[in-house]
This record gives structure tokens, sequence and C-alpha cells, in this order.
């Protein structure tokens, strides 16, 4: 049978790798294989070296266009030697990972991001067109006109994330107006990003259907208005047994010189959003703390009570690269937990 494939991979546009995507049309049933593009339009090559390959990791089933057409992501890789493309942060993920296997680590993804009206406007959609909407309260988790839109678009969104296999766990509407969230979990460091990406590939995707822009903003309004965020929960296998192992992993965090390692991987214009107001810590301060949402880190308090399971990072942005957060999180908690 004949089937379209999406392949799809992230270009090296600073700050914030965007997603890009082309079709191929593969007849006979065959395997999708391995292909190119021309990295010259993605800041990925220079236009006398063109060529960077696209080599298929993971695939699902194409949601939005059903039958047996399927979504392929891929990692990017220099021509020839066929090493990792330096843009290709799934390779450190990928490495990461595999260092610290034994640990089992798990991860859940709180994906925060903001619909906008258009792409020039830069205004979120839950904001009327000229002036601003009644002060922060009623919007998060809220129901009803005037206090969230873009609802169908995030309902077609689950359903697609669910047809596609994804480890979706549930959506909810955020503090800002025209803010929405979904996490994804959980799931080792590797997976979870791959179903990020794809994630955000589908939202995006649906979204042009329904002539909203997604934004991965942190800091979309400045002022009065919470960020958004990509909340990092994690646990490693004795975190999921005892507590000193949760204390241990806080701790790890703490490290001299490891706030700042991390805080340099979690996105762009970080010390916009994590300004110390709106439930976060300061970008350049460090703490940890049982149902603290003005913490770097939080303890659930479930965790504390039933004394195991996992922390919460609240310090990614919207923006970060999930492969960069896990790879982080993996080596810092892999290693201080090993010793
Ligand atoms: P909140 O909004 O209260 O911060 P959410 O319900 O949005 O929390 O997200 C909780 C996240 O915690 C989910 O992504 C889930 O996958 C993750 N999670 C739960 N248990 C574990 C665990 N043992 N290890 C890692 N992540 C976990
Ligand atoms: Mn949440
Ligand atoms: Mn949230
Ligand atoms: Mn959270």
């Amino acid at each position: 049978m004949t089937y379209r494939a999406e392949y799809i991979w992230t270009d090296g546009v600073e700050p914030t790798y965007g997603i890009r995507s082309k079709t191929k049309i593969i007849r006979d049933d065959e395997e999708p294989p391995i292909w190119g593009f021309d990295g010259s339009s993605t800041s990925q090559a220079t236009g006398d070296n063109s060529d960077v390959v696209l080599k298929p990791v993971f695939t699902c089933p194409d949601p939005l266009r059903g039958q047996n057409n399927i979504l392929v992501l891929c990692e990017t890789l220099l021509p020839g030697e066929m090493s990792p493309h330096p843009t290709n942060t799934r390779a450190q993920a990928r490495m990461a990972d595999e260092k610290y296997v034994d640990h089992k680590l798990l991860f859940g993804l709180e994906q925060e991001y903001t619909l906008l009206r258009d792409v020039t406007a830069k205004w979120p959609a839950g904001f009327p067109e000229s002036g601003y909407p009644g002060p922060q309260g009623p919007y998060y988790c809220g129901v009803g006109v005037g206090r969230v839109v873009g609802r169908q678009l995030i309902e077609e969104h689950t359903t697609a994330c669910i047809q596609a296999g994804l480890g979706i766990e549930g959506t909810n509407a955020e503090v800002m107006p025209g803010q929405w969230e979904f996490q994804i979990g959980p799931l080792g460091g590797v997976e979870v990003g791959d179903h990020v990406w794809i994630a955000r590939y589908l939202l995006c995707r649906i979204a042009e259907d329904h002539g909203f822009v997604v934004s991965l903003d942190a800091k979309p309004i400045r002022g009065d208005w919470n960020g958004a965020g990509m909340h990092t929960n994690v646990s490693t296998q004795s975190m999921r047994e005892n507590y000193d192992a949760i204390i241990a992993a806080c701790e790890a965090l703490g490290a001299p010189g490891k706030p700042e390692e991390h805080i340099a991987g979690y996105g762009d214009g970080i010390e916009f959003r994590l300004t110390g107001a709106h439930e976060t810590q300061r970008y350049d301060t460090f703490s940890y703390g049982v149902s603290d949402r003005g913490a770097s880190i939080r303890i659930p308090w479930q965790v504390e009570q039933n004394g195991k399971g996992y922390i919460e990072d609240r310090r990614p942005n919207a923006n970060a690269d999930p492969y960069v957060v896990t790879a982080l999180l993996t080596n810092t908690l892999g290693e201080a937990l090993s010793s």
C-alpha cells in the first residue's frame, strides 16, 4: 500500500529550536527510509554544503491523516560521517539515558503554551483585541466564555495525541487568559522528549486550522501576568522507594555550579519568567520545599506523606528543549545518586 510519512525534526534557529516537517510518499509498504533536507534553510548548514541527513528514530500513527499514514520523528545527522548534527540535542539525551539506565529515571512534563491572535500582534487570544482583560483569578481551570478561549483546539489536540499513542495525561486552562497546559509522562528521558516534540507538532499543526498561533514564549506579556513553563517532574528508582533519595536529589540540584548549569539549559528568556513572583523562585536563587510553588524544586505533599515518589523542577521554560532538560536532570541525579 501507498502511505504518507510526515518527517519531523528540530531546526537550528537560535535561541529556541523550532519544528520543521515535510511529507514523503512511500509505496509498497516500504519502511520509512533515511532522508535529507536543505540545512541552509533551517540554520543547520551553509549553502555550499547544505545537505543534512534525517534518520527516523520514532514513528507513530498520523492522527490527522488517519488510515495507514504515519508521523516520523527524526534525528539530524551530518552527511558522510553520519554523526549527530551539532543541533541534535536528542543525541545528548540518549547518551545520558544510556549512562544512567540502571537508575530507571521517569519524567512527566507539563507543557504550558499561549494561544495568540496572529503572528505580528503577539497578543494573547484570551485578551480583548485592544486593552487588557480583568486581572488573573478566574481563568485557571476556567469554564465558559470570558474565561477560556480555544477549547475546541485543545480537545482536537488531546484526541490527536491519544490516537497517536502519546503518553498524554491531562490538560488544563492556565492562569493567564489564552494559556493552556498538557502533561506527558511518566516516561523515560528520550521517550518523553519524543512525545513532547510530536505533541508540539500536532498542536501547531491543528492550530493552523483554527487560525491560532501557538507561542512557547516564556513570558508573553510582561507585568502581572503568569509566564509559561514546562515543569519537569522526575524520579529515579530510589526516589520512588525512599525519602532520603528525594532529599539527596534536591541537594544534588542545589550543589555548587548546578543551578547555573541547569538554568542555562532551561530555555530562552528565563530571567523574565523566574522573577520570584507568579509562583516562581528567582532564576539566580535555588531553593526546595514541600508544597512550595515559590521554590525552584517542589516536593509534592503526597510525596512527603508517602515518604517516596518524585520531585517537580519548576524552572524549565515552556520554550525549553525537553531533550536538554532531561539530559541535565539525568546526568545530575544519576551522578549524585550513584555515589
Ligand atoms: P501540578 O500542576 O500540580 O504541578 P500535574 O498534574 O500537572 O501537576 O503534573 C504532574 C506530573 O507528575 C505528571 O506529568 C506526571 O507524569 C508526573 N509524575 C507523577 N509521578 C511521577 C514519577 N514517579 N516520576 C516522574 N514524574 C511523575
Ligand atoms: Mn500542571
Ligand atoms: Mn501549569
Ligand atoms: Mn506543575
